[in-house]
């Protein structure tokens, strides 16, 4: 199987319709751990209990003790080599889509404006109760303001929670629905940094294999389509996509 970034290039620089797909892995280089890598804050916490709608609704003072450092934590690290070169990738078009199960908005901050966010993301505050919205930094002073660290909505008084989504919670249709037309336009697919085990992005790649389309995947652990690709990459995302992105624009 082809593993070289010069393979990437290579299925890159040939592709008609060419999307990114990422996960936790591209944002590890900035400092953010991902899930499933030894040695992050996701051992000492289970996600799918302190980020679930069940915390958030029934024991919404503990959902926030948790979550609103993790706003200032997120707000302080910085976008990496990999989002910037898929940045660049998608503004001199060889890539078309980037859809991201990232909540962090380093895309957005590398300048991948319009990444299709299929988790949500920390873009703004939400009252599930009457739709209010507000800026993420309001809903952070809401929070900072209360006396036990729950924001509230101005409208009727519920808790406020961020634009992440929650498990347990409905994702938002327009992305998935963005997400599953782009798989279905693409004749290559990247995966960077997803290990494919989270629903409904595992079943992505199939759309694109299925309709005769190529699949490559730089993600240091397994996944369950690595026997499916055209390239297999098991190197830090930064380094093989600074690369990539060197090999292309030297054609
Ligand atoms: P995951 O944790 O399941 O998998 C991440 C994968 O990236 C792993 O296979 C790991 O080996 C690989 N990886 C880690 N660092 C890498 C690097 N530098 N280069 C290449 N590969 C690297 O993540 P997932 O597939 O995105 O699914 C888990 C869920 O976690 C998603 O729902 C996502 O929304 C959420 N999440 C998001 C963030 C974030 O926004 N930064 C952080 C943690 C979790």
């Amino acid at each position: 199987m082809a593993d070289t970034a010069a393979d990437l290039a290579d299925l890159l620089a040939g592709a008609r319709h060419a999307i990114v797909l990422t996960g936790a892995g591209v944002s590890t280089e900035s400092g953010i751990p991902d899930f499933r890598s030894a040695g992050g804050l996701w051992e000492e916490y289970d996600p799918m209990e302190v980020a679930s709608m069940r915390t958030f609704l029934q024991e919404p003072e503990r959902f926030w003790r948790f979550h609103r450092p993790r706003i200032d934590m997120l707000a302080a690290v910085e976008p990496n080599a990999a989002h910037r070169a898929i940045a660049e990738l998608q503004r001199t078009g060889v890539v078309r889509e980037l859809i991201t199960q990232n909540i962090d908005r380093l895309h957005a901050r590398a300048g991948s404006g319009d990444a299709i966010e299929v988790h949500g993301s920390l873009d703004r505050g939400v009252c599930l109760r009457c739709d209010h919205r507000v800026s993420i930094d309001e809903l952070c002073a809401l929070a900072d303001d209360a006396e036990d660290g729950v924001p509230r909505c101005a409208n009727c008084r519920f808790q406020m929670k961020s634009g992440v989504i929650l498990f347990g919670e409905m994702l938002p249709e327009d992305a998935i629905n963005a997400a599953y037309v782009a798989a279905g336009a693409a004749d290559v697919m990247l995966v960077i940094g997803s290990s494919l085990l989270v629903a409904p992005v595992s079943g992505l790649p199939g759309i694109v294999v299925g309709n005769g389309g190529r699949l490559a995947i730089l993600t240091e652990s397994e996944t369950p389509w690595d026997d499916r690709c055209t390239v297999r990459l098991h190197g830090r995302a930064g380094e093989v996509m600074t690369e990539t992105l060197e090999l292309l624009s030297g054609r």
